[in-house]
């Protein structure tokens, strides 16, 4: 039985449910967007959950920040669709078309008690704030970027993956 989650904002107009086999929260990205809209420590982390079994109460509150990117000096705006609470603006999870199978909760907004890891992956550090210096573990692992290893496999071989 894959882990059953449960969510909320901060004020609790918004709450959800769904059910993850990659439930730890290994992973922390140091990007602009992420740190801005949810991660106050420099980084926030999402987990990885099954959209089909997304189950959400208050959904008149919820509100959808897509980012607006430069690559090689044009601007996209992200396929990513970041949910978050109109009330109190709490950042929820994101969605992305591209992986329809696939949603991921900012682990700030689970309710539930999440595995602790023993170790973390450190991403997107080019694009990290000055001041924030990463605390790195003996086992940990660090990107400029993106890693190439997902959600999925870093649970599957390190025997984690919740069935
Ligand atoms: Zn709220």
């Amino acid at each position: 039985m894959p882990m059953q989650l449960e969510g909320s904002c901060r004020c609790g107009a918004v709450k959800f449910s769904l059910a993850s086999h990659t439930p730890y929260p290994y992973q922390l990205c140091y990007c602009s967007i992420c740190r801005k809209t949810a991660g106050g420590g420099g980084y926030a982390i999402n987990i990885m959950g099954d959209a089909a079994t997304l189950k959400v109460r208050g959904k008149r509150a919820l509100r959808v920040y897509r980012a607006e990117l430069e690559e090689n000096g044009r601007c996209t705006t992200s396929s990513g669709q970041r949910h978050f609470c109109s009330k109190c603006a709490s950042a929820l999870w994101l969605f992305d078309e591209n992986w329809p199978d696939l949603v991921h909760p900012f682990a700030s907004a689970i309710d539930t008690d999440l595995p602790v890891p023993s170790e973390r992956v450190h991403l997107m550090l080019r694009y990290k704030a000055s001041w924030v210096v990463p605390r790195i573990g003996k086992k940990d692992r660090s990107f400029d970027e993106y890693p190439e290893e997902s959600i999925e496999h870093w649970h599957k071989t390190r025997g984690l993956w919740v069935k």
